[in-house]
């Protein structure tokens, strides 16, 4: 018996947006998953210098609100109840501890999988799940030649989080580029409100 397919696309949605909701749904169309898990990563290691990142429980109940009408796409919060650092590598191994036999596909966009090689663990990903990369408009560069990868087509959106802080910052309209739920959370809690 083949266990369930299960797509994993992890982030920081700071905040979530229609480009990664369109890819998660359109990626389990294409692949015929049983749902995709949108990872919420506790920290992200490669974004903490830079910027100031939002908690992890308010991107954490963003991604909640976000997915509550898509049948299939789910909030993941394990690499916050994990704490620390988030590694894809470490998420994937207790998923298949969890569910034995679990297939799972690690959902990305270009700009993410041409980043691949400096990845915690990377040579163990390829044994651990199949690599999905979707194109991200932007990007040009490709995955590192050294990993497999299967390319899904979905609609091109030009949208990322960090436009849309910047939008929230400066009172530019982000409607239809946020699901309505998550720009009502944004406002409540007065995220993006200053600085970067
Ligand atoms: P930021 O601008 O803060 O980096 P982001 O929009 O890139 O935010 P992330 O949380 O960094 O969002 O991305 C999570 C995953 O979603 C990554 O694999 C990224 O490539 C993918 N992704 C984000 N936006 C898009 C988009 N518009 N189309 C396709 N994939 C996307
Ligand atoms: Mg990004």
């Amino acid at each position: 018996m083949s266990g369930r397919r299960v797509g994993i696309m992890g982030g920081t949605f700071d905040p979530p947006h229609i480009g990664h909701l369109v890819t998660a749904i359109n990626v389990r169309h294409e692949l015929g998953l049983d749902e995709v898990l949108m990872v919420v990563a506790n920290e992200p290691w490669q974004k903490v210098d830079s910027r100031k990142i939002s908690l992890a429980t308010d991107r954490y109940e963003m991604v909640q609100a976000a997915v509550v009408d898509d049948e299939g796409v789910e909030a993941s919060d394990i690499e916050i109840r994990r704490g620390g650092s988030s590694y894809s590598v470490d998420t994937l191994e207790e998923l298949l501890a969890n569910e034995p036999g679990v297939q799972l596909f690690l959902v990305l966009g270009a700009d993410a999988a041409a980043g691949l090689d400096s990845w915690e663990r990377a040579d163990d990903l390829d044994s651990l799940c199949t690599i999905v990369v979707v194109d991200r408009p932007g990007t040009t560069s490709e995955p590192p030649e050294r990993f497999q990868v299967v390319n899904v087509e979905v609609p091109r959106l030009e949208v990322s989080s960090t436009d849309l802080r910047a939008r929230v910052r400066d009172g530019r309209p982000t409607t239809y580029l946020l699901p309505e739920r998550v720009r009502e959370l944004i406002e409540a809690r007065e995220l993006y409100s200053c600085g970067e």
